[in-house]
């Protein structure tokens, strides 16, 4: 794959508050690039660097190589959709489209009906990609949230840009329209063949839609991997309790292979950690199981149990704390029971 934006050390700073401590970033074509973290993070103002709407303090971007630090939005590869998508409200679905190229310096001096047959057929392609034959002559104010975001979605895309910014798009939607456009969102990206950039602070939908999960926090990238590396190998304690749910227990590393938590020893992967040294231990709830009391490693009663569909939520009372675990089977709240897990799935991170 080919590297398509390159960010070389950007920070950035909004009166005396330091709002980016200095991104560095590769981001290639065709790929689908999510920035995922907490309100206030620093993603909207990335990807407002990426598309030009806000200078760095200090720091590059690069395109394709060259650095884009005096190219204003609309002479950039990109082209942004919103989270209120700003459509044309007294201009149908049809117009709203077009309106890119009817700006267009090269369709304005081409022939009347060349420029219509071709405004015709690039807008026919668009909706046919977002999913909206059909609906070429509705009034865009009497759509539905997820028609209209389509609509921005298609009005941005028939600029053909190298790379699409989207910023939570989805946020305003209720949550089955919003799980929908995940999967869609996603197909439109493969079939456009371009990259997306998408903000989001909402995990579930990072983990579905993303080639590269980029996590940030408190204006630093934390973490970046595919959903799979992210969610299996977090990187630090607020990656795993940011993505997926997870029981953080402090402990203490014995050895090499070995960690100390809840008063015995464990068998774990080698991190790479000192002896002796204080570390978090991030247990995922799906990675435990339930045995019968006496057969498994830790001892407890449980405390509630909630059914989810899929598995039971189990919380289970130990002398030291409460576990989370999920698992398929039910257990009676008061019973008796012992905890057991793989020595994998023990993650060890440095102590936050
Ligand atoms: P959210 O999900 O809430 O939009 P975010 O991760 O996208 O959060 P940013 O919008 O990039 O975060 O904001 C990062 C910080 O920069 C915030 O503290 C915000 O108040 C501040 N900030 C953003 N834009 C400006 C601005 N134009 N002037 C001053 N401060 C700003």
């Amino acid at each position: 794959m080919k590297k398509l934006i390159e960010l070389k050390g950007i920070t950035k700073a909004f009166g005396g508050q330091v709002v980016l401590k200095g991104i560095d970033l590769d981001i290639y074509e065709n790929e689908f690039v999510t920035l995922l973290g907490p309100s206030g993070c620093g993603k909207t103002t990335t990807l407002r660097i990426i598309g030009g709407f806000e200078k760095p303090s200090s720091g590059e971007v690069l395109f394709n190589g060259e650095s884009v630090a005096d190219l204003p939005p609309h002479k950039r590869p990109t082209n942004t959709v919103f989270q209120r998508y700003a459509l044309f409200p007294h201009l149908d679905v049809y117009e709203n489209v077009a309106f890119g190229l009817r700006l267009k310096k090269e369709y304005q001096k081409m022939p009347a009906k060349a420029r219509e047959a071709l405004i015709e057929q690039k807008v026919s392609k668009y909706l046919q990609m977002v999913g909206l034959v059909g609906y070429e002559n509705r009034s865009v104010h009497k759509m539905s949230g997820g028609q209209q975001q389509r609509v921005a979605i298609a009005r941005a895309l028939i600029n053909e840009p190298q790379v699409l910014l989207l910023d939570e798009p989805l946020a305003a939607l209720d949550l089955k329209l919003r799980q929908e456009m995940q999967y869609e969102l996603k197909e439109i990206q493969r079939n456009a063949g371009i990259t997306f950039i998408f903000v989001t602070h909402d995990q579930e939908e990072a983990l579905t839609m993303s080639d590269k999960i980029v996590v940030m926090n408190e204006g630093e990238i934390l973490q970046v991997g595919t959903p799979e590396d992210i969610y299996n190998e977090p990187s630090s304690r607020f990656v795993a309790g940011f993505i997926g749910e997870s029981n953080i227990i402090e402990g203490i590393m014995k050895d090499d292979y070995l960690v100390h938590f809840d008063g015995k020893d464990y068998v774990c992967v080698d991190y790479g950690f000192k002896k002796n040294e204080v570390v978090d231990i991030v247990l995922r709830p799906e990675d435990l199981d339930i045995v019968e009391p006496g057969q498994g490693f830790i001892e407890g009663i449980v405390d509630s149990i909630i059914f989810k569909g899929v598995h039971y939520e189990i919380d289970v009372k130990t002398p030291e704390r409460i576990y989370t675990i999920h698992t398929i089977k039910y257990h009676a709240e008061g019973s008796q029971v012992s905890i057991v897990f793989d020595k994998e799935d023990v993650h060890v991170m440095e102590k936050w």
